[in-house]
């Protein structure tokens, strides 16, 4: 039952989706997801996305980008990402996205190391709308299909030429050939025991890359988020509370009631103060408190977060909130050059499972979503421009005999043994290893 596409899509998450829609519409378009269709980190998105307000402010918005990433960024990606942000922003208001606005203008809010308020929101469910909204755009474009509960298990190739991948499919395998592939497999967390992603999420991208000789970049740049709701149970994703609500004023204190930390620090700055507060207090946790606020404005601005830690027995307006860090997201990936191009040809690399270099060693919060949608946005334009000169490579998969799991154990321990070589600290905080 093999398939023949133009161009195969890895990944139904806003960077996956957003290529699809970007697309040429006359070109025949496959997409599959791991899981379903929506199961994927983007619809856990809380905070919302960056956007320099105007081009006075795209070299603050550059500035901060760099500040947090500790200068590790690559600075001409960091001028597009920024200069490109509010094309794409307008694009998703097209889509009729919509963004929670003050009067009719977009509402803007602040979260950690940005200077000034630049981050677009609905609510505290920014990445459930977006991908929402992308996914309701699919039934108009009929040269999408779309597989769910579809594993890409590795890509074809013929030399450094890439030509589709090897998939699975309610245990039969098949080939999908492709004149272009994009990679948009997301991140690396159910690797980790705590982690904020979803945990079918297992670097798969970045593992079959490093499989197949594709340069990968900045390993060991992986983002721990500061306040994950705590939970000692280690077989649980973690749940996010997200930055906006420090953004907003939340304070952070430790088992005394005292504050130790200035909230709005870069997030692996305020990751290692809550370490250190853990260890001196002999806690497992530290406190985020916004009991100051109005119930109301807390039930309206943060309804997810206000819902989910009442399920756990926490008001958030009268206690404070147990948090603390949990594997978040993953800033290196394949290489890529600006438009999303990989090391291998007719292979591209989109959001988080990529690495234009961004985010350097550390992501300015609200950048992921943005970095998915502006380069996979530049991305799909040359593949639009390209594809007519591109011929299909029919190959024979040389791997059909191997099963599932075979494949999975594989990619799993490639990753983890590249990672550990670059962060051996982090290897405690590793699935199986
Ligand atoms: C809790 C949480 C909150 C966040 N909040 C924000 C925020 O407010 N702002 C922000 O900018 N960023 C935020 N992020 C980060 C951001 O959501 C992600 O980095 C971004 O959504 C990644 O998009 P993506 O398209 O690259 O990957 P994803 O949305 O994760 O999609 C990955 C896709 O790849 C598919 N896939 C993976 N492996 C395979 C395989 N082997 N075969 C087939 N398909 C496969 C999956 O099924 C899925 O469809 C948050 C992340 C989390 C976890």
């Amino acid at each position: 039952m093999d398939i023949y596409t133009d161009v195969l899509v890895i990944g139904t998450g806003v960077s996956g989706l957003y290529s699809a829609l970007n697309l040429r519409e006359d070109l025949k378009i496959t997409m599959i997801s791991k899981g379903k269709i929506d199961q994927c980190n983007t619809a856990l998105a809380q905070g919302g996305i960056s956007v320099a307000r105007g081009t006075n402010d795209i070299d603050l918005f550059v500035n901060d980008t760099l500040k947090a990433g500790s200068y590790k960024n690559d600075i001409n990606a960091v001028k597009i990402l920024a200069e490109e942000s509010m094309e794409n922003i307008d694009a998703l208001c097209k889509m009729d996205f919509d963004f929670d606005r003050d009067n009719d203008e977009l509402s803007y809010t602040r979260e950690g190391a940005h200077s000034i308020n630049r981050i677009v929101h609905y609510k505290d469910k920014t990445g459930k709308k977006l991908e929402e909204t992308l996914l309701k755009q699919i039934p108009s474009r009929k040269n999408i299909t779309i597989f769910e509960n579809c594993t890409m298990l590795d890509i074809l190739k013929k030399d450094n030429v890439c030509a589709g991948a090897l998939c699975i499919k309610d245990d039969i395998q098949f080939n999908i050939h492709a004149k272009i592939t994009i990679m948009a497999a997301g991140g690396i967390g159910g690797l980790f025991r705590n982690s904020t992603n979803q945990k079918i999420l297992t670097a798969d991208g970045v593992a079959v890359a490093l499989k197949n000789n594709i340069k990968v970049k900045n390993l060991g740049y992986i983002q721990f988020h500061p306040t994950a709701f705590f939970n000692s149970n280690e077989h649980e994703r973690k749940f996010l509370i997200s930055e906006s609500v420090r953004g907003e004023g939340g304070k952070l204190i430790n088992c005394n009631g005292n504050r130790f930390v200035d909230e709005l620090l870069p997030r692996d700055v305020v990751t290692k103060y809550i370490y250190e507060e853990e260890k001196n207090t002999h806690t497992s946790n530290v406190y985020l408190d916004v009991t100051f606020m109005e119930e109301e404005f807390l039930k309206n601005r943060f309804p997810t977060i206000y819902k989910k830690c009442l399920e756990n027995g926490i008001n958030i307006s009268k206690e404070p909130i147990p948090v603390s860090p949990a594997q978040h997201y993953f800033m290196g990936g394949i290489e890529v050059d600006t438009f999303g191009k990989t090391s291998m040809e007719n292979l591209f690399a989109f959001g988080e499972c990529s690495c234009t270099g961004v985010h350097g060693a550390n992501r300015l919060a609200s950048n992921s979503l943005l970095e998915a949608l502006v380069f996979s946005k530049r991305g799909t334009k040359k593949i639009n421009k390209n594809i007519s000169n591109i011929p299909m490579i029919n190959i024979d998969s040389p791997s059909l005999n191997y099963d599932k799991k075979y494949y999975e154990d594989l990619n799993n321990k490639i990753f983890i043994e590249s990672l550990v070589k670059e962060r051996g600290d982090i290897k405690n905080e590793l699935v199986n290893c």
